[in-house]
Order: C-alpha cells, then structure tokens, then sequence
C-alpha cells in the first residue's frame, strides 16, 4: 500500500505519518509505554528509511586521476575572473592536488596507473563552500510548517522522540541523505550551524573516518539560544545564564561540535509585530560567555543577528561570523574590521538571501505567509543587502550562505544564493564565486585546505560543461563533483530535485 511504499524524505514527514497512527493515542499515556511504542515505531521507521532511500551509498575512492584539457576557472583576483584554457589537474591517492597547469607541461609526467580522463571544453572550479547550512529538512516548506503542527504531541514529547535511539537513526538519515545532495550539488564544504540534535557531529565524523563520501564539515550542532528563543524548542538549547551558555557550549565541544552558533536575536518567522524579526535575544555577557568557552579551544562562533543592534551586541561580546546581518553602523563597521575579542582579530559577515528574499519576492499566494512576515522579511532582505554593500565599501570579509533546509531553501540551490547576490545585491560573478570559494575557506579557518586549486591542498572541485562566468546557472548541474579526490560521476543522479521550488526561485528576477 502507499503507506509502505512513499518515500520518507524528512523528520517532519515522518512525525507526520507517526501521529496519524494510533501511535498517537499512546504517545498520550505516560511513562514506558509511549517511550518504548515510540523507540519500536522509529527503529521500524528507520529501518524502512533505510532501504528506501533514493541516495545510493557512496563509498569514498582514492583511485588516482587526472583530469587533462580543461579550462580552469581562476577567481583569484575576483576584478579579473578568467577562464585558463587547457589546463590539466592530477589528484594523488590521498585525494590531494598533485600537480596542475598547461596540460602540455603536465600531462607527460601523469604517473604511471593513474586514470586519466579528458576534459576538452569543460570548465573546472574550486569546490563551492556552504557557510551557512542545516541537514533537518529538505527545503519544502511543508517540511518546516509540519514540524511545528506535530498533532497533538507536547514539545517534550516529541523532544523525547527526537532524543531516542531510534529517533536519531532517523534524523541522522534525513541528514545524510541531505548533506549527499549537497555535495552532489557542487558543495564540498558546508558548516551546519543548527541541527535537531548531534545528527551532523555524528555525521561529520563518518566523513572524516573516510565511512562515507560527504563534503567537509564544520558542525555546530543544536543552537544556543535564551529560554523561548529562536529556533527553540528543537534547534537551540535553551540557555538562561552566561554559566548556562557556558555548560552548553562545553557540552556541544566535548560531543564534537567544530564550530558553536547562537542565537544573538529572534527570526523572521518569530516576530508577531512589524518590525520584531531582529529583536535581541542572548545578552552580551552570555554571548561572551560562549565566545570564551569555544575560543578557548580554536572554535569560531557564529551568531543569528537581524537587527544592527543585535549585530552590535555580538561583536562587541566576540562573535567571529555574523549570521544574515543587518545594515552596519559606524561601530559595527569597526568591531568587523579589529575585533579584540574574536578568535582571529576580526569579524565576518555571512548574508543569506535566499530564505529571506524569497518570502519577500514571491507572492503571497505561493508562499502563504502573513503580511507581518511579509514586511519583515523585506527589512531583513534590505539589511542583509546594505551589509553586502558596506563590507565591499569597507573591506570586510563576506561569506556566503544559503540557510538550507529553510522554507523554499533547497539543499541543491546554492548556486542560487549566488545568482541572487549578483541580482539583487549589486555583486559581479567573480565577486561571489570568490566569496563562495576562497573567501569562505578564509572566513572558517580552512584556507589552508581548501578553497582554491592549488599543489598540496585538497581535492575539491567541480567539473561544469558551460563557464559560470558567462551565467551562473552553469553550477546548476556540475558534470562531475570531486571532493577530498573522490570523484562523484553523474551527480544530477543523486539529487532528488522539487520541480515546483525550482520554478519559484527561478521566477524571482
Ligand atoms: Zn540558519
């Protein structure tokens, strides 16, 4: 029956079906009974999950390659973005850069045994870097409205069920399955940066032990935030005190966190007047608090901030990345330029257009939200654009992220974030494949690693067949993805794509 053959694609989706079961009536009854109906129904449900899923493992191969004959696309210097023709890459069994330039230098000394695959007429560029992700949902915005119309479970009860063995299994699936079509997309490193639970730690660390192909991964796991703050009650931590931030963000690094996110003011779909959607939230002695404890260890934090004084609040506390943003004034201009409190003396901001300007663009007809929403979205938009312009106007690092997993927000779109920056936000192309290149692998502490092309780092690229500097909708579908040298062939594949999202994204102009 239907029932047995859909495909279970989110957490969402699957509470959905779980309290339109009689699981609902015991999920009522107190004590052992529900936990333990709840633990079977999810191992059940997990299971299913499992051989159902649309992605295909993809085990990460260390055969040595050559790509030979390809143009390669140089942003370097984002004024003079160039295509360098024929130009061959050679990637070592550690899935490093071995060599790279002119194919007629480089091609008689590809060694012995490695595969060598032509690449005349396509174009190959840095691996694009995420900044600002999270692996919860799929994007369509039934994933999200659902998870907060959970029947008629109390928050503890489906907390209760997100913290189950099996519950997990299954967040953790919905992660994975989200984070392949990431990579798939041309993504070959994100930073999560506020999840349901330890799903992206646990899945950052399949990758790095090599269990599973995925980008890289910086993971925050669940947001910090003060007691009925934003993303609470299942993407942030509820903190009251500067020593309960403290206890939270050591919890987080002791589980393995990589990076730390806060929840510095409210959101968009938080604020129930005009004008609320940037409200402080964290104070700033909790704010340093969390700087402090994560600094201490080499993290960065991140913060959530839509309102110039919730931005100010950050900096001043610490905050190396600024979350969205909001228009600067003149001492946010300063704190982002010399921050003292910063783990590497300055402060980034990373915009996210997509979530923001497409609730504010398409109709309310599509998108069916409030006219209060509606307005402040369009305030968010507007600030995140003005800090796009004054971090070029004052030489302040700029990354990019697209908030995924958001309303609308797929986990394939990045390159949409970029379209739109070059749209709306005044940016050229080499501008933003910078940002999303070197600039981002800058901004996280990864510029060693990763970022750009180059001998010694990372093998992580994109083959395209068209040059995304002529248009950007080129990384739309990469021919071939590689990252830390495993290449994935046939990417479009793995990406499981909403036609009707496309659609509307498409149709902002
Ligand atoms: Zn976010």
């Amino acid at each position: 029956m239907g029932e047995h053959t859909q495909e279970l694609h989110s957490f969402a989706d699957l509470a959905q079906q779980f309290v339109t079961s009689k699981a609902e009536i015991f999920a009522r009854t107190a004590g052992a009974t529900a936990r333990d109906f709840i633990h079977t129904n999810f191992v059940h449900e997990a299971h299913r999950f499992a051989v159902q899923a649309h992605i295909a493992d993809i085990k990460p191969n260390h055969q040595p390659f050559a790509l030979t004959h390809a143009n390669l696309v140089d942003v370097s210097d984002p004024a003079h973005p160039t295509a360098l023709p024929d130009r061959t890459i050679v990637i070592s069994p550690e899935g490093r850069i071995q060599l790279l330039g002119p194919s007629a230098e480089i091609d008689p000394g590809i060694p012995d045994g490695f595969k060598v695959l032509n690449a005349q007429g396509r174009y190959i560029l840095a691996g694009l870097i995420n900044a600002h992700v999270h692996t919860f949902a799929d994007g369509r915005p039934s994933t999200l409205s659902s998870v907060t119309s959970f029947g008629s479970l109390t928050h503890a009860q489906i907390r209760q069920l997100l913290d189950s063995p099996a519950g997990q299994a299954v967040a953790e699936r919905i992660s994975r399955i989200n984070i392949e079509t990431m990579l798939a997309s041309g993504v070959t490193t994100v930073r999560t940066l506020g999840d349901l639970t330890y799903d992206d730690v646990k899945l950052a660390q399949r990758v790095h032990r090599g269990r599973a192909a995925g980008p890289r991964m910086l993971v925050a796991g669940p947001m910090i935030a003060i007691p009925g703050g934003h993303g609470t009650p299942y993407t942030s931590v509820e903190c009251a005190t500067p020593e309960d931030v403290k206890a939270a963000v050591t919890t987080h690094l002791d589980a393995g966190c990589t990076a730390i996110k806060l929840a510095a003011t409210g959101g968009v779909t938080d604020a129930k007047k005009i004008g609320n959607a940037g409200t402080p939230q964290l104070t700033v002695e909790q704010i340093e608090a969390a700087c402090e404890t994560a600094h201490e260890r080499g993290v960065l934090v991140a913060a959530h901030c839509q309102s110039t004084q919730g931005m100010l609040n950050a900096l001043r506390a610490g905050v190396d990345t600024i979350e969205h943003g909001a228009t600067m004034n003149d001492e946010a201009i300063a704190l982002f330029r010399h921050n003292p409190k910063s783990l590497h003396g300055y402060s980034a901001v990373d915009p996210t257009l997509m979530p923001a300007l497409t609730l504010d663009r398409l109709p309310q007809s599509v998108t069916g939200i409030s006219d209060i929403v509606k307005a402040n979205s369009e305030a968010v938009t507007r600030g995140m654009i003005d800090a796009i312009h004054q971090a070029h106007e004052n030489n302040i690092l700029l990354g990019v992220g697209t908030d995924s997993a958001m309303p609308l927000v797929t986990q394939y779109s990045t390159w949409h974030e970029l379209d739109y920056r070059v749209r709306f936000a005044g940016e050229t192309i080499g501008q933003v494949l910078n940002e999303a290149t070197a600039g981002n692998a800058h901004m996280l502490g990864l510029d060693k690693e990763t970022g750009t092309l180059e001998v010694g780092k990372s093998a992580d690229f994109i083959v395209l067949d068209s040059n995304p500097l002529d248009r950007l909708s080129a990384l739309d579908t990469p021919a071939m993805v590689v990252s830390a040298g495993t290449p994935i062939f046939r990417p479009a594949a793995l990406v499981r794509r909403f036609d009707d999202i496309d659609a509307d994204l498409n149709s902002i102009i």
